[in-house]
């Protein structure tokens, strides 16, 4: 196992900079994340890793040694695709020990070393079945032992769930993600889906055009989102329109909604701000809530119930709307439409981003 350091890694196709000077760290047996939207640059970053691409500028480190030269069949990788890419025509085994083969590992060892990655995604009882007569999820974990079978150093795998039904693919990402941590391999996967993302991660990468948002935690990315791309990209986000006034040094004041109250920004600021908040981050206030801080007002204009939760959209006097999602609520509690409701949010749990969405201005340090 290793650990990978992409440095200051940029690739262009033409003009265009696929990948825009990334800069990361994986740890040994860290389960990495690639996430964002369709032609952010996921897949380009990871066949740099694999060597299917020789980056234009900046540096690859496996551990101590720099892999910029180093062919992709001299990498030890292990790499799971989409399409599972098996030999439909060869047996389960045959499949699992083609790469062994081709490393001309002895018959014995080959044996033993395919049996046993066959049992690790519970494939053993079906060895000399062929592909064609298995399913997609079996056909993955086929895909899956071929790439841990031989060992590698790392572990890539691109999308490897989008084919599988719904279901399917939540048994397989925690059997992934079982299997990793079991053989503590270095993983970096690459998804576009944002739950799978916070599901099966360490650490999430999340881009943008070829540039690299954020990088943390999955509660760090969904909690403290960086900028207004990563907040809108994970999860659902009220964007509210506010203004930053700075009273004194030091001391700034946020209004939003006609309320305002003390922030304390990392930077010097004023002007107009994005005012961020998640919908299950809003409280309904509720005659024995005895709460201060920041109080709104508005009225339901559309309530879904969902048994586990219930969404409302809140339209506020400035005409903009809001959602608000509670849990575990009892049936006295449940609004109708049309009803005056008033609503708190929590300072600490607001993000004000800058106008332009690029700055978090609330946020200190790393939290
Ligand atoms: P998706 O989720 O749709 O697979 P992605 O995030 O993996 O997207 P990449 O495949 O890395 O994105 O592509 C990044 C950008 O580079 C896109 O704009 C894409 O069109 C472009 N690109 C990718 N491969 C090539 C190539 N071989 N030649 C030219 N442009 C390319």
């Amino acid at each position: 196992m290793t650990d990978v350091r992409i440095d200051r890694v940029t690739k262009y196709f033409g003009e265009m900079k696929a990948i825009n000077n990334a800069d990361i760290h994986i740890e040994e047996g860290e389960f990495f994340t690639l996430l964002g939207p369709s032609g952010c640059g996921k897949t380009t970053l990871l066949r740099a890793l694999a060597g299917f691409y020789r980056q234009d500028e900046g540096d690859i480190y496996f551990g101590e040694k720099c892999i910029n030269d180093l062919p992709a069949h001299n990498r030890n990788i292990g790499m799971v695709f989409q399409s599972y890419a098996i030999f439909p025509h060869m047996s389960v085994f045959d499949n699992v020990a083609y790469g062994l083969k081709a490393r001309k590992v002895k018959k014995q060892e080959i044996q033993r070393r395919v049996m046993e990655a066959l049992e690790m995604v519970e494939l053993a009882h079906l060895k000399d079945r062929q592909p064609s007569q298995m399913s997609g999820g079996q056909q993955q974990r086929i895909a899956l032992a071929r790439a841990i079978v031989i060992h590698p150093g790392l572990l890539l795998m691109d999308e490897p769930l989008s084919n599988l039904d719904a279901k399917l693919r939540l048994k397989m990402r925690s059997d992934i993600r079982e299997l990793q941590k079991r053989l503590h391999i270095t993983t970096v996967y690459v998804t576009h889906d944002q739950e799978e993302a916070l599901a099966v991660s360490d650490r999430i990468a999340v881009l943008n055009n070829g540039e690299i948002q954020q990088i943390g935690k999955p509660y760090e990315i969904y909690l403290r989102p960086r900028n207004k791309f990563v907040a809108n990209f994970i999860g659902t986000t009220n964007f509210l329109d506010g203004e930053l006034v700075q009273r004194v040094a030091g001391e700034s004041v946020v209004k939003v909604e006609g309320v305002e109250y003390p922030v304390s920004i990392n930077q010097s600021y004023e002007g107009k701000v994005i005012y961020s908040v998640r919908p299950e981050q809003i409280k309904m206030k509720k005659p024995e809530t005895k709460l201060a801080g920041v109080f709104l007002q508005g009225m339901i204009k559309e309530t879904m119930f969902l048994g586990e939760k219930v969404e409302y959209t809140v339209e506020l006097a400035s005409g903009k709307s809001v959602s608000i999602h509670e849990h575990a609520i009892s049936y006295r509690d449940l609004m109708n439409e049309g009803e005056k409701i008033e609503f708190y949010i929590n300072p600490e749990e607001a993000i004000i981003y800058s106008e332009s969405g690029e700055e978090a201005l609330n946020l200190h340090g790393n939290a």
